[in-house]
């Protein structure tokens, strides 16, 4: 319960006059627009005569009143900075590890599985955003691994599911910063410039694996996130590797499990980070152009199954059945 008024440092956090106040940082990376939006999408649906992707327009009711949970936090992003903030016995109102600690704290009530800090840089925000903030917080649900056994609509509806979830967590912790004094914006589905890769390698969250998306080693890439960016001064977190890009160099079960032959085996190199870019041309067929949802690449991958080795089995044995590769060892 916050119990002590930090007065002296109130007129300080305020937006405009204090030596907290976010320099404005200018994003750098462009974002991968979404849905119709995207152009390669775009052209292919029309391609097929079509007006909208199959897989979006054969959303469940449960899978959209999940979409629209995460569009009505969108409206909630940001709000008024409290001007007179109450801080928590313990935690003075500028002490960056005692703040970090308080914020992944709350973050963890809220609900959140995984939490990281770092600091913001240029190539975590979208090109063509200028975002006055200093830090980001990001925040991981997982997903339930066993619905892999029920099919596309099920994996799909999960997803759904923990990315309102994460909506939801980012949406409050933005107001609890506010709330102590200090500006903050929410990211998640319903609206973000925050470029998630460069902040979980930044915040320790794990590594990129071979499908391309970031393995942590708590629930591999069975996860959502969302993120909330601020001034608020907070001790930050360090990129960390557990032997995940070492280890996709020798596997192949995502490559070998992915229905459109999207995944390369060959990798690029950014900043000393191992990439491997998933060719959408090939992978929207499958991931898009369906009805059925895909998330085949992170479903087989071992170490999202590490945890579920009988639901692992028996979902590999369902591919052999369907004609996909296995693993050789
Ligand atoms: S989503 Fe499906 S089609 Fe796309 S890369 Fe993954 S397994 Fe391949
Ligand atoms: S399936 Fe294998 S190659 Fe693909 S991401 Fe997982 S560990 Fe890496």
């Amino acid at each position: 319960m916050p119990t002590r008024r930090d007065e002296a440092r109130t007129s300080r956090r305020r937006a405009g006059d204090n030596g907290f106040r976010g320099t404005i940082m200018q994003g750098t990376t462009p974002r991968r627009l979404q849905g119709m939006a995207d152009p390669l999408l775009a052209s292919m649906v029309r391609a097929m005569g079509l007006g909208e992707s199959p897989q979006f327009a054969a959303r469940s009711p449960q899978v959209m009143a999940y979409v629209n949970r995460w569009l009505e936090n969108g409206k909630h992003r940001d709000g008024a900075v409290n001007p007179s903030p109450v801080f928590p016995d313990g935690v003075a109102a500028d002490d960056p590890v005692a703040l970090a600690r308080l914020i992944k704290a709350t973050a963890t009530e809220l609900g959140a599985d995984l939490v990281g800090i770092c600091r913001l840089r240029p190539a975590m925000i979208d090109l063509g955003v200028d975002l006055p903030h200093d830090f980001v917080v990001a925040t991981v649900v997982h997903e339930a691994y066993d619905v892999v056994i029920e099919g596309y609509a099920a994996v799909e509806e999960e997803a759904m599911r923990v990315y309102a979830e994460v909506s939801d967590i980012a949406t409050r912790l933005a107001a609890f910063v506010r709330h102590l004094g200090y500006p903050a914006l929410a990211h998640h589905n319903g609206g973000s410039c925050v470029q998630a890769i460069p902040v979980f390698h930044h915040a320790g969250f794990g590594e990129l694996g071979k499908h391309g998306s970031l393995i942590t080693e708590q629930y591999a890439a069975g996860f959502r996130p969302s993120f909330v960016t601020t001034t608020m001064p907070l001790a930050e977190d360090q990129p960390r590797s557990f032997g995940v890009q070492e280890f996709c160099l020798h596997c192949t079960i995502c490559m070998k499990n992915c229905p459109g032959d999207a995944i390369p085996n060959e990798y690029v190199l950014t900043d000393g980070v191992k990439r491997w870019l998933t060719d959408l041309e090939k992978c929207y067929p499958y991931s898009r152009l369906r009805k059925e949802y895909c998330h085949l690449c992170v479903d087989v991958c071992p170490f999202n199954a590490r945890p579920y080795a009988e639901t692992y089995k028996a979902f590999m044995k369902q591919q052999r059945q369907l004609g996909y590769g296995t693993p050789k060892s």
